[in-house]
């Protein structure tokens, strides 16, 4: 039994846990200044209000009030109790739980049982593709180019053809149900038998970030095997927008070079990483999705990203649509690239993103042209890659041929039109007239007059506007928030004991001022400093959303405190203490007057009230308010 306590576990589990590592795996953050800034996950927006606040590892929303440390934010994001993100969290960092520890919910331990189940799956295909060197699966492996170190390393393997092998070898350790769920077996409508989901195929372990088997992607092997991709369907531990094949093995590669090549098929990218060029992924059968692009943006910081699909008309069509995706994923976070100054680049973040695409001359795909020309060829084409735009445009410009008609020619300045529209910057869109005109032996003053007549090709997206946070506050609980805010500044030279003298007067009137009020006063005699303090309320009000929203909006507030002098801190308390008082005075005031008018009957009261009422603004010119 281990004598670990909830909160040692908590602490443990924070003290690992990144604010901004946790949130990027949702939202794409871009760092301004010592905060970072993104799209709010938690309501529907199209310019960034979402901060995370790195050195106090917490989020707040400025456009919906949604905020709170690493822990909510999960809760929040993955519908979980805190419990549950407890138990979830301790388990990956492995740190025991408590003895006393509730029982978990049923589904983790589904997952658990599923992955295990996948991973059994792998190693089985795996043995069966190293047994038979004489298979179609091996022969196939060994025409691509590929070793038993790549097997074994990529897990690949071959499902053998039959019906029954792999539930037969797992059905010792696994409930048909569990495999079932994993997408190993699909139930016959007949009987109640099963019959494997992948027979006579070869087979693609399909990796999560963490190593773990969560998929298969399955080729044929055998002239007239339809289809050609069977692929596993989504299960409790396979998301396919979440996954991205290859990512797992190219993940310290991508951060390395800052950079991440998307491709198409399975085999592009293993054979890319063999051959040393290692941060690429594969889209895999699926489209490019926005989670897809944040789940890469994490390891990218200046997030470059290569589009090197195939050269068809499949393949360019994935490179638009992919191109699509990656811009709408970076609405609202700035520029993308679109020109190559490299005379000036000295700052690797001032864009939202960078994408370009490679395209090899001769039309191949990435697997084909590094057989044929070898993997030092292909990083060449990788470094010379173009810009988007400059890919977009040189596709547009390529139609143009020596004895064009001018109507052949307006043809081509509709196409290119739009790309031309998108560029933001005046002085580059400049320069693309420019050269665009001279492309195609047009006079400049015609395009730009076409430019000017084009519509507008988005109209803007309507934002829907948010609550506001402060929306139920008067002045003096404003007030008394900041006020309230001061117990929870960083090194702070007042204690909270200290604090609680200086604003031993202070009466707080709103609820959750008070709620949180109360629990720091409990909290005080345990707790050695703020950074504990601000972790046991969080942990208080795990479950609170309103007070956790609230102790972030106060920790927001006590930086505006820090660094000030004793002189202007005791002035801004003594500002805020004022602004209470005199509401309170007002407010006395009014009551006072209220209750005069309604007992003129009784002569005696009245006159009572009407002393007060005297005594009070009497108190009111005293004090200089008006
Ligand atoms: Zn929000």
């Amino acid at each position: 039994m281990s004598d670990i306590t909830y909160q040692d576990v908590i602490s443990q589990i924070k003290d690992k846990l990144d604010i901004v590592d946790v949130v990027s795996k949702h939202v794409i953050l871009k760092k301004s200044g010592g905060n970072y800034w993104g799209l709010c996950p938690f309501h529907n927006e199209k310019t960034p209000s979402f901060s995370v606040n790195p050195s106090k590892q917490i989020y707040k929303c400025f456009g919906c009030g949604e905020g709170g440390d690493a822990l909510s934010f999960l809760m929040k994001i993955n519908h979980q109790s805190f419990g549950e993100v407890i138990k979830e969290q301790a388990e990956i960092f492995g740190i025991p739980l408590p003895s006393n520890f509730q029982k978990s919910q049923e589904s983790q331990g589904v997952k658990q049982q599923v992955l295990e189940a996948m991973k059994a799956a792998s190693e089985f295909y795996t043995r069966n593709l190293l047994l038979d060197k004489t298979s179609n699966g091996y022969q196939y492996i060994k025409k691509r180019g590929f070793d038993d170190a790549v097997i074994t390393r990529y897990k690949l393997g071959l499902a053998p053809n039959s019906y029954e092998s792999l539930q037969n070898h797992l059905k010792k350790d696994f409930s048909m149900e569990i495999l079932e769920k994993a997408g190993l077996v699909i139930k016959r409508e007949t009987n109640n038998s099963y019959i494997d989901r992948f027979k006579n195929r070869l087979m693609i372990s399909i990796f999560d970030e963490k190593g773990n088997v969560v998929a298969f992607g399955a080729r044929a092997i055998e002239d007239g095997q339809s289809p050609k991709y069977l692929n596993s369907s989504e299960t409790i531990a396979y998301n396919k927008s979440h996954i991205l094949y290859g990512l797992y093995h190219a993940q310290d590669a991508i951060k390395k070079e800052d950079a991440v090549i998307i491709m198409e098929g399975y085999f592009d990218v293993i054979s890319a990483q063999v051959n040393g060029v290692e941060n690429c992924v594969g889209a895999c059968g699926t489209a490019l999705t926005e989670s897809h692009v944040k789940l890469i943006s994490r390891y990218s910081p200046s997030r470059k990203i290569y589009l090197a699909f195939d050269t068809d008309s499949a393949g360019q069509k994935a490179t638009e649509r992919g191109a699509e995706v990656i811009k709408e994923a970076f609405i609202g976070l700035g520029n993308i690239k679109q020109f190559d100054e490299n005379y000036t680049s000295m700052n690797n973040d001032k864009y939202a993103c960078e994408i370009r695409v490679v395209v090899p001359a001769d039309g191949k795909d990435p697997d084909e042209f590094i057989k044929e020309h070898g993997a030092q060829e292909y990083k060449k084409y990788i470094q010379n890659a173009p810009l988007l735009l400059d890919y977009q445009i040189n596709k547009i410009l390529r139609q143009k041929t020596a004895d064009m008609s001018p109507i052949e020619k307006s043809n081509i300045v509709k196409q290119v039109i739009p790309y031309l529209d998108e560029i933001n910057n005046n002085i580059i869109k400049d320069e693309y007239i420019k050269i665009v005109a001279a492309k195609l032996e047009i006079e400049e003053q015609a395009l730009r007059k076409e430019l000017r007549k084009s519509l507008p090709q988005y109209t803007k997206k309507e934002i829907i506007a948010a609550p506001s946070v402060n929306k139920t506050l008067n002045i003096s609980e404003k007030a008394q928030k900041n006020l309230l805010s001061l117990y929870l500044i960083n090194e702070s030279v007042y204690s909270i004991q200290s604090l609680n003298t200086i604003l031993k007067n202070i009466h707080y009137t709103n609820e959750k001022l008070i709620i949180v009020k109360d629990t720091i006063d409990k909290l005080s005699l345990t707790v050695n400093n703020v950074k504990e303090l601000i972790d046991a309320l969080y942990t208080a009000f795990a479950e609170n959303n309103e007070i956790k929203e609230l102790i972030t909006d106060l920790i927001y507030l006590s930086d505006s405190f820090k660094g000030l002098s004793e002189k202007d801190f005791k002035t801004v308390i003594n500002e805020n203490i004022e602004t209470i008082n005199t509401y309170k005075l007002k407010e006395e005031q009014s009551h006072l007057r209220s209750m005069y008018k309604k007992v003129n009957d009784d002569e005696l009261q009245a006159i009572e009230y009407q002393m007060q009422l005297r005594e009070k603004i009497k108190n009111k010119l005293r004090t200089g308010d008006n």
